[in-house]
C-alpha cells in the first residue's frame, strides 16, 4: 500500500517535471496521498495487533490484552488461572488449563449458595470443588478449585480502604482498587489464610487460590450472604 502510495507520488512529481499534464499531475498527487494515509492506518493497526497467537489457545490478540509468562505471552482470558505467577512456563499454565476442563467436565452442581442479585458461589460438594460467577450464564470458563486450593479471601468494598485480618498472622492494610479484575492481582500476593471485613460501596469478594503451584485471585463483585461463612466452611473441610 505504501510502496503504491510512493508510486503514485513519484508519478505526480514526473507528470510536473515534464510539464506534461498539470491535471494529471494533480490527480496523481491526490491518488498518492490517499492511499499513504490508508496505508500508515493500517499499519498502525497492525502494530496494535500480537505478531504471535496465545501460548495457551492460539488465539491472536491485541498487544493491550495479552500478559507475558516465563516463557510467552498468553491473552488475559488464559492468564486469570496464573494471574501472580506471570514467570509460570506454558507447560505449567496449559497443564491448569487442562485439569480445569476435566474438573468442570464431572463437575456436579450440589449447592449454589446465592441472594437477590448477587453473584454466586456454586459447589460441587461430592468432589470438595467450587468455581465463582457472577451469573448463572458462563460468559467464560469458570475457574474450578477445590477446597484445599483457598488459600484465603476477602470481601472489600470497591474504591474503600480496608484492613485484612490474616487467619494467625498479622494485620495488613490493603487499598480496596477497581472494580473487576487487576484489584485482584494486587490483594491477593499474600499466602496466609485472611479474611477482611468491609462497609458500604459494592462490596467484591476475591478468592486468592493456589492451583498446581500457580496462584492467582478470582473474583466476583456482590457476593451472596453467608459467603464469609460457605468460603470458611470450606477452608475447614
Ligand atoms: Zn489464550
Amino acid at each position: 500500500m505504501i510502496i503504491a502510495a510512493i508510486a503514485f507520488l513519484s508519478l505526480a512529481i514526473i507528470f510536473l517535471i515534464t510539464h506534461m499534464d498539470i491535471e494529471a499531475a494533480v490527480g496523481a498527487l491526490g491518488v498518492g496521498v490517499l492511499l499513504l494515509i490508508i496505508g500508515l492506518i493500517k499499519k498502525k493497526r497492525s502494530s496494535y495487533k500480537s505478531e504471535h497467537p496465545c501460548s495457551i489457545c492460539n488465539q491472536k490478540l491485541p498487544k493491550l490484552v495479552r500478559s507475558q509468562i516465563g516463557d510467552g505471552e498468553i491473552c488475559s482470558a488464559c492468564s486469570r488461572i496464573c494471574l501472580h505467577s506471570m514467570l509460570a512456563t506454558t507447560d505449567e499454565v496449559k497443564a491448569a488449563w487442562e485439569r480445569n476442563h476435566e474438573r468442570l467436565k464431572k463437575f456436579e452442581e450440589s449447592r449454589v449458595v446465592k441472594s437477590p442479585l448477587s453473584g454466586r458461589i456454586v459447589l460441587d460438594t461430592e468432589h470438595k470443588w467450587a468455581y465463582i460467577s457472577q451469573k448463572r450464564h458462563l460468559k467464560k470458563e469458570p475457574i474450578v478449585f477445590s477446597f484445599s486450593e483457598i488459600e484465603g479471601y476477602q470481601i472489600e468494598s470497591a474504591g474503600e480502604h480496608t484492613v485484612t485480618k490474616k487467619m494467625g498472622g498479622f494485620t495488613r492494610a490493603v487499598v480496596g482498587g477497581t472494580l473487576f479484575g487487576t484489584a485482584g492481582a494486587i490483594v491477593g500476593a499474600s499466602t496466609a489464610k485472611e479474611q477482611i471485613k468491609t462497609r458500604g460501596g459494592i462490596p467484591i469478594l476475591y478468592v486468592n487460590l493456589k492451583i498446581m503451584n500457580l496462584r492467582t485471585t478470582d473474583s466476583i463483585a456482590h457476593p451472596p450472604v453467608g459467603a464469609n461463612r460457605i468460603l470458611n466452611s470450606m477452608m475447614n473441610q
